[in-house]
């Protein structure tokens, strides 16, 4: 038998993730983000959840690749654009569309033979400092793509960086739309937390949104809204079992370096997943978890393979967890309880995303309808 530890990608909730991503946006096109192997989940496992989009959004070549390699003849954007000239040979052969956001990358198209000519996304810094051409730079840049025969047709794109803060997106906004006012084109500005707390601000114009981690089931702005606040459902489930139990006295301390010291008579179980799963070894003592669906805390270390839990609570919910007893690190629990991933990524000081791009590649996937 296999060591019980299981991921699920729930497909279900990928398609209403989306669907809720569209209500929030009825006007726009949506890009289904799927960058970092689609945030963790596999691009081959949720391809069939996020075929409703109406393009693909990635940033390593080799994932368009995959992408097309899976039937998909829509649009596929390249987020970070190329990275080498011969990156574009590729561009024209698969029509992959570019970010456009250094003026190497325009030098690169100048030179390049092509009889398609290219559909790009020509990026403003307009605040995150990252990528794209700051605001003076832009008109110039839009004016020499505009002059290329390689290009067939430019949209406007830029990235907020505090759509989930209280430092909003106005500024930011302002700068964009002032550099781009008479500026022809499609434009594409709003990620997750800009869909679905933005879209509707004045001036606010997004013909193709990005949204990300929601359409994965994660609050963009947590702990200020969770999932369930946004209509989201979570799209990945980790769960294993118990493979040990300990009896402790009051006293006795828990795995490495002692972290954790009972202070009365308690059962704790060992559960079959660690760090070399994805789980965070910083994650602290009463990080939840669920035992049998019902919730209860991480005690001690989280080691490489094994991770300890508080089984009192279990018992004062009058069941009886024992070997083999199912446990949720985050999704959904047998039983249909839910644990957010968002809430147990904010235990251990980081964010739902990581957890998920985080998921080890020896954690058993399994994909259900
Ligand atoms: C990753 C990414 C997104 C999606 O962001 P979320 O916060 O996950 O919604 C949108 N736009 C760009 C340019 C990105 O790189």
């Amino acid at each position: 038998m296999p060591r019980p530890i299981q991921a699920f990608i729930h497909l279900d909730a990928l398609r209403h993730n989306l669907a809720r991503a569209r209500a929030a946006a009825p006007d726009a096109k949506v890009w289904a983000i799927v960058k970092a192997n689609a945030y963790g989940h596999g691009i081959e496992r949720v391809f069939e959840g996020l075929r409703g989009a109406d393009g693909f959004a990635l940033l390593d070549l080799g994932e368009a690749e995959r992408v097309r390699a899976l039937g998909w003849r829509g649009p596929i954007l390249l987020l970070e654009g190329v990275f080498d000239p011969r990156d574009l040979e590729l561009c024209s052969r698969l029509g992959l569309w570019h970010v456009v956001h250094e003026a190497r990358q325009i030098d690169w198209l100048a030179m390049h033979k092509t009889h398609a000519p290219h559909r790009v996304f020509l990026k403003m810094n307009s605040g995150m400092n990252r990528l794209g051409f700051r605001p003076e730079a832009y008109r110039a840049a839009w004016a020499r793509l505009d002059a290329l025969p390689q290009v067939e047709e430019i949209t406007l794109i830029t990235h907020f960086s505090d759509a989930d803060g209280p430092r909003g997106i106005a500024s930011q906004l302002a700068l964009f739309n002032a550099t781009t006012r008479d500026l022809p084109g499609e434009r594409s500005v709003a990620n997750s937390a800009a869909t679905l707390r933005h879209i509707r601000d004045a001036g606010l114009r997004s013909d193709w949104v990005r949204p990300g981690i929601a359409v994965y089931g994660s609050a963009p702005d947590f702990p200020e809204h969770d999932a369930a606040h946004w209509g989201l459902r979570p799209t990945m489930t980790l769960r294993s079992h118990l493979i040990g139990l300990q009896q402790l006295q009051a006293g006795d301390t828990v795995g490495y370096g002692s972290a954790f010291t009972a202070d009365r008579a308690m059962r704790i179980g060992v559960v079959a997943c660690g760090y070399a799963d994805g789980y965070m070894r910083l994650a602290p003592t009463g990080t939840p978890v669920l035992v049998d669906g019902v919730r209860t805390r991480l005690v001690g270390r989280v080691s490489m393979d094994m991770l300890t839990v508080d089984l009192e609570p279990v018992h004062q919910a009058g069941l009886a967890p024992d070997l083999g007893s199912e446990v949720t690190l985050w999704g959904q629990a047998g039983n249909g309880a839910m644990l957010g991933i968002d809430e147990v990524a904010r235990a251990a000081g980081t964010v739902g995303y990581e957890l998920m791009c985080a998921l080890a590649p020896r954690v058993p996937v399994e994909v259900r309808d």
